[in-house]
């Protein structure tokens, strides 16, 4: 069984991301940032951007947000052409070096390509680790390297047969968009568990990791990319192509549950619709009377309304965020660091003292923003804490492209319900059910035999196979990563 194999399994690189591509419009890179701007939370560690003015390639890659990089025209001059592509970079902890940063551009026989990546390949260990000893050289840590090498090495005259050749090798999660001169590509992996849409704008399309992207510029929402298709843009025109043995799609329940802006459409509704549904369906499968529904902002809110309309409990802010906190704040000095949760949120004491409450948040993962929220409120005077989370118990890790943390950090891995409210200090806590999320979604109930979505997070049910933690192939560090470089 997979999910015993991976017991302990600690993925050493992480790749979240957002990606973007627009084809044939003035401006490329400047609605390229726009775009990359909308989709911000999926990344904060860096952002580029690649673009094609019909004779030459260029690409600006920076540390950071992309509000504070690609704000100037100074920087977008740098960037011309009707053809760009770009990449919001997430990473959690440490290896942070420029060489990661994307969109990645190789030189083939068949022209120049840029690649932008969201998710994370299952196999790229194995294929790198290949490719070396073949004598190829890597300039970065990333697993999207590997499709551009796999790329390049195709025997095959076509880019977009080159394309093909690759990703027939990769395996995983994947949302790819590609700029191979005039020509912009997306792929989505053959479950679709990365998200990838496709939108137009007068005459010409674009490519987005989600529909917010797609909003900012002002262009018209089209429809997903599906799962396993490779759509190639060219001269106005979209062909589709469906290279892969077909399979029903199974995208990533994450997606829903958090990652995806509220705003962003997913199968037809917003993550926001769904997300409330959530929270409804917690209130279904609840009996808790309290005063006040309280969310944990922003990834409670849609939840927390959704219960506190189906229950009837009024909603309150009960926590105030501060909006200027970014994710990679340092807290200064050891005596500080003891305020921890305190930097981003408040208690809003007048509306909870003395108050029963219901604290809901969209997902618990390690149990740190849980329990250090449910201090905070005792502290400002709440009576009784009630937490609900609008997702089922996340016990075990991901390896298809969403943050998750090593089963060892996992709360719900190692811990009972019961022994997860103990340390998180509520007077009682419950879980959205496995059927309940299913049917939050409009299906019946999960379907055992073959599931809807990738939700291993919660059943261990993987959907791809890990090949780089099988057999011999383990390979657990990379020389760039141990050494910190940092260019
Ligand atoms: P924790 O404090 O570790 O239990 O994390 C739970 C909080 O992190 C919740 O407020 C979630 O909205 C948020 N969260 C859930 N999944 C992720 C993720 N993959 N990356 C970053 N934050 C997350």
């Amino acid at each position: 069984m997979l999910k015993k194999k991976f017991k302990n399994y600690s993925p050493k690189i992480k790749e979240e991301c957002g990606v973007f591509g627009i084809s044939n419009y003035d401006d490329a890179s400047a609605l390229t940032a726009l775009g990359l701007h909308a989709l911000q939370h999926r990344g904060q560690e860096g952002c580029g951007i690649v673009s094609f003015d019909e004779k030459k390639y260029y690409s600006e890659k920076r540390y950071g947000l992309v509000g504070d990089n690609f704000n100037k025209e100074k920087v977008l001059k740098k960037l011309p052409g009707k053809f760009a592509i770009g990449h919001n970079r997430y990473s959690t902890t440490g290896g942070t070096t420029l060489r990661n940063i994307q969109p990645f551009f190789a030189d083939t026989n068949a022209g120049g390509i840029g690649v932008a990546h969201n998710g994370n390949l299952t196999n790229a260990l194995t294929i790198r680790k290949k490719l070396v000893k073949e004598g190829a050289i890597f300039y970065s840590t990333s697993d999207t390297e590997v499709i551009i090498q796999l790329i390049a090495k195709s025997k095959r005259s076509e880019t977009t047969d080159k394309v093909i050749d690759a990703i027939f090798q990769i395996q995983g999660g994947y949302a790819l968009v590609m700029l191979a001169q005039n020509k912009l590509i997306g792929v989505r992996d053959p479950l679709g568990i990365r998200p990838l849409v496709i939108g137009k704008i007068k005459n010409s399309y674009v490519l987005a990791s989600e529909t917010c992207a797609l909003d900012i510029i002002g262009a018209k929402f089209l429809r997903e990319v599906e799962n396993g298709e490779v759509v190639i843009i060219e001269n106005d025109k979209l062909k589709s192509i469906k290279p892969y043995p077909p399979k029903k799609p199974r995208p990533c329940i994450f997606e829903y549950i958090y990652f995806s802006r509220p705003d962003s459409i997913l199968n037809g509704k917003t993550t926001y619709e769904f997300r409330k549904k959530f929270g409804e369906q917690l209130a279904i499968e609840d009996n808790i009377e309290a005063d006040l529904v309280v969310p944990v902002p922003d990834s409670g809110n849609a939840a927390s309304l959704g219960y506190s309309q189906k229950t009837k409990i009024n909603f309150d802010l009960g926590l105030i965020r501060n909006h200027y906190v970014g994710r990679t704040f340092i807290e200064p000095a050891q005596k500080i660091r003891s305020l921890g949760v305190k930097l981003k949120l408040n208690a809003n004491k007048s509306s909870i003292k003395d108050k029963k409450l219901i604290l809901i948040d969209d997902s618990l993962v390690r149990g740190t923003t849980s329990h250090k929220i449910v201090k905070m409120l005792y502290d400002a005077g709440a009576k009784e804490i009630h937490v609900r989370i609008a997702s089922p118990e996340i016990k075990y890790p991901d390896f298809y492209g969403v943050d998750m943390p090593t089963r060892k950090e996992l709360l719900a891995a190692n811990k009972s319900v019961e022994e997860i409210r103990e340390y998180i200090g509520a007077d009682s806590l419950k879980f959205l059910s496995i059927d309940g999320l299913y049917k939050a979604m409009g299906f019946e109930k999960r379907n055992n035999t073959y599931p809807q979505l990738t939700d291993h997070y919660f059943t261990g049910d993987y959907p791809v196979e890990i090949i780089d933690e099988l057999g011999d192939n383990k390979i657990t560090q990379l020389s760039l990563l141990s050494t910190g470089s940092n260019n």
